[in-house]
């Protein structure tokens, strides 16, 4: 690649990288899988050496990716806590060996499971728990004592009183918690986590320490920081001590000396990875002797005693045996792959979304297929492609009705998507209910999924509007129903009479229009009423919409079951209330410098009106001054001063979260 292209491709990536390292280590809500990462971060390091001119001390290989929040105290780490040198073959250990070899020929290396968690540091003074931090950017990271007292393995005092030992360790969630916690998110429509280290780091960093304690975490400690008052000569001998201080160290290590030895246990480790209780990424390899490790010492990120090798995704192989189609929401019919049972990454898979004809037709999926099956140390498990096809096997089609009320499905010229028309269509009836009593909708605890089954099923709803006519005679004739049930859930759905206008918009269900965009519509117009009066072209004007979006709107609204319904919530007592946001003097943004980096969903100058509008001033450069940073899709540079001055970063969602507190 010349120069001038490997310039602007360092600059994507670095970019790329950042906007990751945010997502991963701050928001604990990554939108690639690490595999991905990795790749990208290889690719970096790869152009930084070709062309060494493009390398600045800034560049994502050169710094721990994890950032101090301003949530927590800040705590400087007296060892840096660096990250890993990662390998991903067999050769690249075995270059590794050499090297070492090639200055300590007796050295000997500690081969561990890599737990998939986050890095903490525990600091004893005169054997009782002082403080407890995680690993921020290696030198900075947070103050989260009270957190980790809630784990359980955590020993609060020593065996011993030593005037100092600082342990360090990896903090994760098991996975079953992790499951059971997924499923409570699903159940509670709250976006879940996506895979056991993020759930880790998010429940590790709450502001409430029982959040933390009801999330069941556990640790292993897998290196000693600093020590006052013993001498070690070797790393096994301080996971030695570490244990008898009551710590519960890394399990399943050995010490290798050959490349061969390592490979057998890296092996071992590998294959018994789907019957641990909790993910393991990798393996990492590190020097035992440690006065070899000081002499070797450490580039500004990573030892240069140590590596991590890490597990490829795993893939495996089954048979499709059924191609089921669901009916969504908004009348989707999308296509579920139902295939034998495998184990990946620990967990019984048997289905996978195919998302539409496009996807199928692409991959040429047929029935009977041999499918390869990946989960990147995801939850949601992908097919990447079909291997080979069965005897006789034909193209699939999706079916050209909906499977549950039969209606003839269309499809949108401009849309992959098959729908089922049919707005009576009870499989659509029941998740638009689903919805309509989600939380960020009109919020009705205890009317999940289940009872809205009876409900419909009973006859006593046909829409959301008849929630509100609903008797308590008719709920306790349903099966699970007492007394008490009966009345909570009936002042549920009366509380929910109040919901604010954006509220019962967003409940609605409308295509495109979400939460936000609900929002936005009534900051704009400010009542039904005018929201109703308006034409396309007028809601079209609103910072934050497209044509796509006003033309959805205005269709529903102009929809006569639409406005039945909207007529039926009116006479049921709704009062929709909508206050416009004016000048305010009492909003967490009063007062405050904010300023807007990076890509929003809505228009910059919309969230810039809606910033003032809250009583901030919006200013276009990072300074100490500067309270807030707002930070979009591909933020950059001002993204990274922000985390250097230590600036609170808002992503937009937690801006409008604060906007409507
Ligand atoms: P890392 O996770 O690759 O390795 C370093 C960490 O391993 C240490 O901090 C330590 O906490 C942990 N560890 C677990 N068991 C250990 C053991 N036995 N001995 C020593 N350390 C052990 O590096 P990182 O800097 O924490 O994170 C970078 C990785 O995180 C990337 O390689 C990528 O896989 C992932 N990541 C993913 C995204 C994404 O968007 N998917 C973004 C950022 C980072």
């Amino acid at each position: 690649m010349d120069h001038e292209a490997a310039k602007m491709r360092v600059r994507e990536l670095s970019e790329l990288l950042e906007r990751y390292n945010y997502e991963y280590y701050v928001q604990d809500n990554p939108s690639v899988d690490d595999f991905t990462y990795d790749t990208l971060m290889h690719e970096l390091a790869g152009l930084e050496r070709e062309h060494p001119d493009l390398l600045s001390p800034q560049s994502p290989t050169q710094r721990v990716g994890g950032l101090a929040s301003s949530t927590f105290e800040k705590v400087s780490h007296a060892v840096q806590m660096q990250s890993l040198q990662d390998v991903f073959g067999f050769e690249q250990v075995g270059s590794f060996v050499a090297r070492v070899h090639e200055e300590y020929p007796d050295a000997q290396f500690s081969v561990e499971p890599k737990i998939d968690g986050l890095s903490v540091s525990l600091e004893y003074r005169d054997g009782v728990l002082t403080l407890g931090s995680t690993r921020g950017d290696g030198f900075t990271g947070e103050d989260v004592t009270a957190n980790l007292k809630t784990v359980r393995s955590i020993p609060m005092t020593l065996k011993a009183t030593l005037p100092l030992v600082e342990a360090r360790g990896e903090v994760y969630m098991p996975r079953e918690s992790f499951l059971r916690l997924v499923a409570q998110q699903e159940e509670n429509d709250e976006q879940p986590f996506k895979n056991p280290r993020n759930a880790a780091a998010g429940s590790l960093r709450q502001k409430n320490s029982k959040v933390t304690a009801s999330r069941k975490l556990d640790i292993f400690i897998f290196n000693l920081q600093r020590c006052e008052g013993r001498e070690f000569a070797t790393h096994d001998e301080t996971l030695q001590f570490l244990e008898e201080m009551g710590f519960r160290v890394i399990p399943n290590r050995r010490l290798c000396r050959t490349t061969e030895e390592i490979v057998d246990a890296i092996n071992a480790i590998g294959s018994s990875r789907g019957d641990l209780p909790y993910d393991i990424d990798g393996v990492v390899i590190k020097v035992n002797d440690l006065s070899q490790r000081d002499n070797m010492g450490a580039t500004a990120k990573t030892p240069k005693w140590a590596v991590a090798y890490k597990f490829p995704p795993e893939e495996k192989e089954t048979i499709l045996r059924e191609i089921e189609v669901n009916v969504g929401r908004t009348g989707a019919l999308t296509p579920v792959a139902v295939f034998d049972p495998i184990l990946l990454a620990g967990t019984s898979v048997s289905r996978a979304v195919l998302h539409n004809q496009d996807f199928i037709t692409e991959k040429d999926i047929r029935l009977g297929d041999k499918l390869v099956v990946r989960k990147a140390g995801y939850i949601i498990p992908e097919v990447l492609k079909s291997a080979s096809h069965a005897e006789n096997s034909v193209p699939y089609r999706l079916p050209e009705c909906c499977p549950v009320c039969g209606a003839r499905a269309v499809r949108d010229e401009e849309e992959a998507v098959l729908r089922c028309p049919n707005i009576s269509c009870p499989a659509q009836l029941h998740k638009q209910l689903v919805h309509f009593a989600s939380r960020d909708a009109m919020n009705i605890d205890g009317l999940g999924p289940m009872i809205i089954t009876a409900l419909l099923e009973a006859g006593f709803v046909k829409d959301a509007g008849d929630l509100y006519a609903m008797t308590k005679a008719q709920l306790l004739t349903l099966e699970g129903f007492k007394d008490k049930s009966a009345d909570n859930l009936l002042a549920a759905i009366e509380k929910s009479k109040s919901a604010p206008l954006d509220r019962v918009i967003f409940a609605l269900g409308i295509r495109n229009i979400g939460a936000k965009a609900a929002s936005l519509l009534c900051a704009h117009f400010g009542s039904l009423d005018a929201i109703e009066n308006a034409d396309t072209a007028q809601i079209a004007e609103i910072e934050g919409f497209g044509e796509v979006m006003a033309q959805s709107l205005w269709t529903a609204l102009h929809d006569s079951s639409v406005q039945a319904l909207l007529e039926k919530l009116k006479a049921a007592g709704l009062t929709m209330p909508y206050e416009k946001l004016e000048a305010a003097t009492d909003t967490p943004f009063s007062g405050k410098t904010v300023v807007l980096t990076g890509t929003l969903n809505m228009k910059r100058n919309d969230a810039k009106k809606l910033l003032e509008a809250a009583g901030a001033k919006v200013s276009g450069s990072v300074s100490k001054k500067t309270d807030y940073v707002i930070a979009g899709e591909d933020a950059g540079s001002k993204l990274t001063k922000a985390q250097e001055l230590g600036v609170t970063v808002l992503s937009e969602t937690e801006m409008l979260d604060m906007l409507k507190a």
